[in-house]
């Protein structure tokens, strides 16, 4: 593709981008699609010889758009946000135009610095102590594996890595049941396996892990001979948004000489907020923090901070350095990717530092209270409906409901939380709480406003109350 191609089909392709923004409203939330819809209109094999840019743009509108799920719809209220704030999405315009592999310092210096700054500019508006560095990784899971990786191997005295688990006593790691699914991933990849992985008892209006439990636990692990390596805790479960108290629990896990993770994915964001830092009273005895600004902050994914006290350690566990590695002749660099897992990594720092310059930290925080004000009015509203209860208060932007019905109210929410998506003014998604159905509701999309709250509110009482 010469330049002046290029140049005409990338104008094309970001003036396509905005007008798929600005219609977002119009379009259902949730995909219509059917399985196989997609791939039965996309060839068998690839051809043999090329096509003409306008062939394959005009298949991409004819077959694409409807086949997705809108993230950035304003009224998404499933899962979590991928907030992509189009300044962010202007800014990895850019970083794929450029496509640099920022591996290592050398390998693209603005990247790394840049890296450096952004990050440190989110320790200060999170209001983190001085001693935290951080790092830019592709998500939450790996970066909860990193530091799960980080705990079993000061836990074997830097052997694990080397002899394999099998020459060592078995490693043992704490969570309670509300943290993500992605800690249960990072303990099996560990080696570390799912039998030890112990589980501990929440308590309290925050669903959080009750440390005097904790310590028990530990304490007997001792006594059985196992090696007890580290505490993960959580400020925002994804279920229903449980908070561990952080400074209790880390009280314990640092009476036992244990490294301490806290996974924050969704509820970090709020942390730029001073009233909402009650929620994890304590934080700074953490040994490592993992928080995304590609869910509710609105940097384009991928984007997940990591926060860690001691570099040298992750650096000590994962770094490899073959000759071809090496930077020889430069000190007081840093090479992130021996931070992390993976090797390669995209220059994900550009679309950091145009969001918070842009919208500011007053904008960004603006935004955020705006989505734990409408969520909370909306789970009043619900609450003050005679035929639905709310199963889990709002943590931040996040509660549970349910509508109440005689006979089968697992079917009957499951049915519900279907009509309400196959409506396609508003999604949401599901959970189980003490063992029984609730609908998720969660604020956070970048432009959503009150109006849409109040669309939610009608669509699900609209529904819910239709005659079946
Ligand atoms: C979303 C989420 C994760 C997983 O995040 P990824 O970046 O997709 O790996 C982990 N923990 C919590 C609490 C989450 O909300």
């Amino acid at each position: 593709m010469d330049s002046e191609e290029f140049r005409k089909w990338s104008q094309t392709a970001a003036d396509w981008g905005a007008d798929y923004r600005a219609g977002l409203r119009e379009r259902p939330v949730r995909a219509r699609t059917k399985p196989g819809d997609i791939a039965r209109q996309i060839a068998d094999a690839a051809p043999e010889a090329g096509e003409a840019m306008e062939a394959i743009f005009a298949d991409f509108e004819r077959i694409v758009p409807d086949g997705l799920t809108h993230w950035q719809h304003p009224r998404f209220f499933a899962y979590f946000p991928a907030n992509a704030a189009p300044v962010s999405v202007i800014a990895d315009y850019l970083v794929t135009a450029v496509a640099a592999q920022c591996m290592l310092w050398q390998t693209s210096p603005a990247a790394t610095e840049l890296e450096t700054r952004t990050v440190d500019w989110l320790r200060r508006a999170l209001d983190l102590p001085e001693g935290f560095a951080g790092v830019i990784q592709d998500s939450a899971s790996t970066a909860t594996l990193a530091a799960v990786l980080v705990m079993r191997e000061k836990a074997l005295s830097w052997k694990g890595n080397s002899e394999g688990l099998a020459a060592h006593k078995v490693v043992r790691v704490y969570a309670s049941k509300q943290v993500h699914t992605s800690i249960d991933r990072a303990i099996w990849i560990a080696g570390i396996g799912e039998a030890n992985l112990v589980r501990i008892p929440t308590k309290g209006p925050l669903n959080g892990m009750d440390p005097e439990a904790l310590d028990a636990a530990i304490k007997a692990d001792l006594a059985a001979g196992y090696i007890p390596a580290g505490v993960i805790a959580c400020t925002g479960g994804t279920s229903i948004g449980a908070c561990d108290p952080i400074r209790a629990v880390a009280e314990v896990a640092k009476a036992h000489g244990l490294y301490l993770h806290v996974d924050a994915a969704w509820a970090g964001s709020a942390m730029i907020c001073p009233e909402f830092r009650t929620l994890w009273d304590g934080i700074e005895a953490a040994d490592s923090i993992v928080f995304n600004p590609h869910k509710w902050l609105g940097a384009n994914f991928d984007c997940s901070v990591q926060f860690i006290r001691n570099p040298e350690d992750q650096v000590r566990t994962l770094a490899i350095q073959p000759e071809y590695l090496k930077t020889h002749g430069h000190d007081g660099i840093v090479n992130y990717s021996e931070w992390s897992v993976p090797l390669g990594r995209r220059f994900r720092a550009l679309k950091l530092w145009f969001l918070m310059r842009y919208h500011g930290l007053e904008g960004l925080r603006a935004m955020i209270r705006n989505h734990v004000k409408w969520s909370e009015e909306l789970a009043g509203r619900l609450a003050a409906e005679p035929d639905f209860e709310i199963v889990s208060a709002p943590v931040l932007s996040l509660f549970s409901f349910r509508h109440k019905s005689g006979e089968d109210a697992d079917a009957h929410n499951i049915a519900l939380v279907n009509a309400i998506n196959d409506d396609g003014r508003i999604y949401l998604t599901q959970t189980r709480v003490d063992g029984r159905i609730a609908i998720r509701f969660q604020a956070g999309q970048f432009e959503m406003t009150r109006d849409d709250a109040d669309t939610a509110f009608t669509a699900i009482t609209e529904i819910a109350r239709r005659p079946t």
